[in-house]
């Protein structure tokens, strides 16, 4: 695992270095139109993120989550949304090298890691969400093969992906519900297609999808872990991850408008002065500046406990919980300094605005987390 701070230093150089010189200059453009940044994937390859939690004996880049994490902050600092097109996917990727049989993390990981083989996670579905234990896609075993049929919704990277871990019930009667859900690696192919891509408030440019799975057969060999029964377990050891990720993401957000805010306000100039010399725009930015500090600082304790292989779902939920309220009041408070301008897709402001929304929503809502963090609070105090 790299964790030498030289390494990381490096790393984070170098990811600086293309946010600002291929991100930062097309943002706007193709978050206007909706455009799949499909040159940005060509240069996460050569740039190694599609592995950068797989380990390096499977062609990762063997990054810690703690570097994970920095990594996805920088991007979001200037544009959230391309970061999820390898976030998802490294959930993926976790789940089989958590839970994945030998054989299957021979063949998948290294291919994972180059983005040969690349997607994310198929959990969500017109009506399960939330309460993922009630979902209706089927897998039912047929010799060597699985048939899944169902409807998947809100699938990230489920138009331009190749492959999707797919949570199936192979028993949907059985009590308690979690024992008859299992997790499937799924490569596109005759009965697994596209529905229909889904519009959105924010988080654009990149692919969300419902997909459909009609009579779609794939091999017993791809069932996570080789054994049934142990998908709804699979999917929420990789959620610790995935929460951090979009902790990450918040906290990025967070500070990525508070800068914007703060440049702005050093500019704009009113009743003679700039504007950050006013009173309440100072307490604002003060406001904005130590929540966005505070966020980072959390999600960074959680990482650490998870590169430890510490249990960490309490410090991953606050960390999710806090840093994505924040990048939303930072989003809110730094249109209030831009004025009336922040209502202009000339200034990138009101990106921040949308697309932050989505971080309170994904990998488990705030309401889901407040549960989850409250829960562990009583358990741990027993
Ligand atoms: C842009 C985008 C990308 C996404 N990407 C993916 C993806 O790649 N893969 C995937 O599988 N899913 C994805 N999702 C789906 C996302 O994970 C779900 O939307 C989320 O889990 C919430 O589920 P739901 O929308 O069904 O809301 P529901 O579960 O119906 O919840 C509705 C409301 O009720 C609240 N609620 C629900 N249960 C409780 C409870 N017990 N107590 C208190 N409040 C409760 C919720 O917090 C929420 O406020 C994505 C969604 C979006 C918008």
């Amino acid at each position: 695992m790299a964790t030498d701070t030289d390494l990381e230093q490096q790393i984070l150089a170098t990811i600086d270095k293309w946010v600002d010189q291929e991100l930062k200059p097309i943002a706007r453009e193709f978050d206007q139109a909706d455009q799949y940044p499909e040159e940005l994937v060509e240069q996460m390859k050569e740039l190694g993120l599609f592995g950068a939690t797989i380990d390096e004996e499977y062609g990762g880049l063997g990054l810690s989550a703690s570097t994970y994490a920095k990594i996805v902050s920088r991007i979001c600092e200037v544009w959230m949304a391309p970061s999820g097109i390898f976030n998802s996917h490294l959930i993926m990727a976790s789940c089989v090298q958590r839970a994945g049989t030998e054989a299957q993390k021979a063949h998948f990981l290294p291919k994972f890691a180059s983005g040969e083989l690349r997607g994310g996670i198929g959990l969500t579905e017109p009506d399960a969400g939330s309460d993922l234990q009630s979902i209706r896609t089927v897998a039912r075993r047929d010799g060597d093969n699985y048939v899944i049929n169902g409807t998947k919704t809100w699938i990230s990277n489920g138009i331009k992906g190749n492959c999707l871990a797919v949570l199936t019930k192979t028993d949907p009667l059985a009590e308690p519900r979690h024992k008859g859900m299992s997790l499937f690696l799924c490569e596109k192919g005759e009965g697994f297609s596209v529905g229909k891509k889904l519009k959105k408030l924010g988080y654009r440019a990149i692919d969300s999808a419902e997909l459909i799975f009609e009579d779609f057969a794939v091999s017993a060999d791809n069932l996570i872990g080789g054994e049934e029964g142990r998908g709804f377990q699979q999917v929420a050891g990789g959620l610790e991850l995935g929460r951090i990720n979009i902790a990450a993401r918040g906290a990025g957000m967070a500070k990525g408008a508070t800068d914007m805010a703060l440049a702005y306000a050093m500019e704009r100039k009113t009743f003679g002065k700039a504007i950050s010399e006013h009173q309440a725009i100072q307490l604002k930015l003060a406001e904005m500046s130590t929540r966005a500090a505070a966020a980072a600082l959390l999600v960074q304790e959680a990482a650490v406990k998870y590169d430890r292989a510490e249990r960490c779902d309490l410090e991953a939920g606050q960390a999710k919980f806090f840093a994505s309220e924040t990048a939303v009041q930072n989003s809110l408070d730094a249109m209030r300094i831009f004025g009336g301008y922040s209502y202009s897709p000339e200034y990138e402001i009101e990106r921040f605005y949308r697309d932050a929304p989505l971080l309170c929503i994904g990998e488990g809502t705030n309401e889901i987390q407040r549960m989850i963090i409250a829960k562990q609070m009583v358990a741990r105090a027993g």
